[in-house]
């Protein structure tokens, strides 16, 4: 992943071509770097929020550690870009060996503690095969039994009986792997991007294609990684604090002359302005596309893309980080699971039964946690303060480890995905109501394009963004891939009426 240019340009004049790139997250960036690097220098990136990054988004909890409310992992280490740009950046990445953290796992009882030995063997095994499982459809390296199954949460289910509970010797031993099942339920939500997994259509998590090499995590900051693509272009380029809200698009084409996108966008404390450009690519997540209030087109989207936007799934996984003085958890843990018992239902507020699974973090000897909430629980946490939040984590600790006296976090935070009207949730998914072989995510990626001379149709409104990509999407590596794609959409286009 570079801006780098691919070849020199001919006698097009790029100096005279305005491209308006709206949005500075991972795809935003990756356009605007190799459109600029590309010659394409009258570029104006308009991004609504006060910083760069997007879903990228690096928190400072107090003692000097950096920590993710969004984009947390690099998935795959083998020729993903994301390890480039860290190099670049100098951002240092950590292998993240999920199993080797289910081993080093803290199994705590709704009001009894610590789940013995001999249990926790039990459960950890049972954690490992359900990694394992899931693991072996996504490669396709399983038994490949899709049955007759629906959707992903009926498929976990047949799964999980079918493998879980051989090694059960009594009742309570069942009991016990059967109320660890929400947890692992729960990881699979957060992986798949939405809650309830039944609208996940079985196939579609074969569909995302894995990177070799495992997963690693940035050990500070991730936002760093697009640090060496926004060098590529001076900072004028990059207008902060401006919201686009309408794109028009439409006016007759007019042989060997483009037609002007127009772009109307609001600064903070500044009247609402309109921009002209030859080329406008709009990066905006799937939750604003979706939203009334979003980006208004003029004229209004299409039918067909209109209905792909519909019908392709953003769901919200929200995370929570907490620092506590004195942790509560023995210092080797890397992960500390809650078993919660039947009468969780009566758990008040109801969010707090999503409180399952925390992680242990650790930097320069300094632990924290970092939990995960998702769906309705997900949405309900973002509008309560961070005091009550942390107040019922800890009186779930308390509960959960039958020790009253652990204190209130001294740090917490609740990230808020569904809520900020500039992603209205967290990651794409594929759902049900979506096409088969991803045509939606296609459609999604479909430019607008007017007629040109000799019958060249030129790119006017182009899309990029993590949820047009069918094989890397919920991942910066998607969205790094798609503001190139549209970059080159750009540039082929003047190739080809130049050659
Ligand atoms: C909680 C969470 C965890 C994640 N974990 C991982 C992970 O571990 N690994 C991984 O690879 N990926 C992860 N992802 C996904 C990854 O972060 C995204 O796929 C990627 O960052 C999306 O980049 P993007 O450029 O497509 O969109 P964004 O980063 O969302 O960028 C779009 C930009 O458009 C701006 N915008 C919106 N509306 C307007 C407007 N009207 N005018 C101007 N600007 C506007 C937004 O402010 C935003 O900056 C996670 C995401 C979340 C939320």
């Amino acid at each position: 992943m570079s801006g780098e240019a691919t070849q020199p340009r001919s006698c097009f004049v790029k100096d005279n071509i305005d491209v308006v790139v709206v949005g500075a997250g991972a795809s935003g960036v990756a356009a605007a770097s190799k459109l600029y690097c590309n010659g394409f220098h009258k570029l104006t990136i308009l991004e609504a929020q006060k910083h760069v990054g997007g879903r990228i988004s690096t928190i400072q909890v107090p003692g000097g550690i950096e920590a993710e409310e969004g984009a947390t992992w690099v998935h795959g280490t083998l020729e993903n870009p994301i390890v480039g740009l860290a190099e670049k950046s100098n951002v240092k990445l950590r292998k993240w060996n999920y199993s080797e953290r289910v081993k080093k796992s803290l199994w705590l009882i709704e009001g009894n503690g610590k789940v013995s030995e001999q249990q926790r063997k039990l459960l950890v095994d049972a954690y490992l095969k359900h990694i394992h499982l899931v693991r072996e459809f996504e490669t396709g390296t399983g038994d490949g039994s899709k049955s007759a199954v629906s959707n992903f949460a009926e498929w976990l289910q047949q799964k999980w009986e079918e493998n879980l509970f051989c090694n059960c010797c009594c009742d309570e031993d069942t009991k016990m792997v059967k109320s660890a099942l929400r947890i692992f339920y729960q990881k699979e939500c957060c992986d798949a991007g939405l809650d309830p997994l039944t609208d996940c259509p079985v196939e579609s998590i074969s569909d995302y294609c894995d990177m070799c090499g495992g997963d690693a995590v940035p050990m500070s900051g991730y936002a760093r990684i697009l640090d060496p693509l926004l060098k590529d272009f001076p900072s004028n380029v990059l207008k902060l604090g401006c919201v686009v809200n309408e794109v028009e698009y439409e006016g007759n084409a007019i042989s060997n002359e483009a037609t002007p996108v127009y772009v109307t966008y609001s600064c903070e404390k500044e009247e609402v302005k309109t921009i002209k450009a030859d080329h406008v690519i709009i990066t905006v997540p799937l939750g604003c596309l979706k939203a009334n209030g979003g980006v208004r087109f003029k004229p209004e989207l299409s039918e067909k893309k209109q209905n792909a936007i519909e019908r392709t799934g953003f769901g919200t996984i929200n995370k929570i980080i907490l620092r506590y003085d004195t942790p509560f958890w023995p210092a080797e843990t890397k992960m500390i699971l809650l078993l919660w018992k039947s009468e969780m239902a009566l758990v008040q507020p109801d969010w707090a039964k999503g409180v399952l699974q925390c992680e242990v973090r650790e930097h320069n000897g300094i632990q924290w946690l970092e939990t995960w909430l998702t769906g309705e629980d997900a949405k309900a946490v973002e509008y309560l303060s961070t005091e009550m939040v942390g107040k019922t984590y800890t009186e779930i600790f308390r509960k959960f480890t039958c020790d009253g006296n652990i204190s209130l976090p001294n740090f917490v935070h609740v990230s808020k995905w569904h809520s900020n009207p500039f992603f209205r949730g967290s990651y794409s998914y594929t759902s049900r109501a979506n096409n088969k072989n991803d045509i939606d995510r296609h459609i999604l990626a479909e430019p607008i394009s007017k007629p040109y001379a000799d019958d060249a149709e030129m790119p006017k409104v182009l899309f990029a963004g993590e949820a047009t990509i069918p094989e890397y999407f919920g991942s910066v590596q998607g969205a790094l891939y798609s503001g190139e794609r549209e970059a080159d959409r750009i540039l082929k286009f003047y190739e080809s009426i130049n050659s």
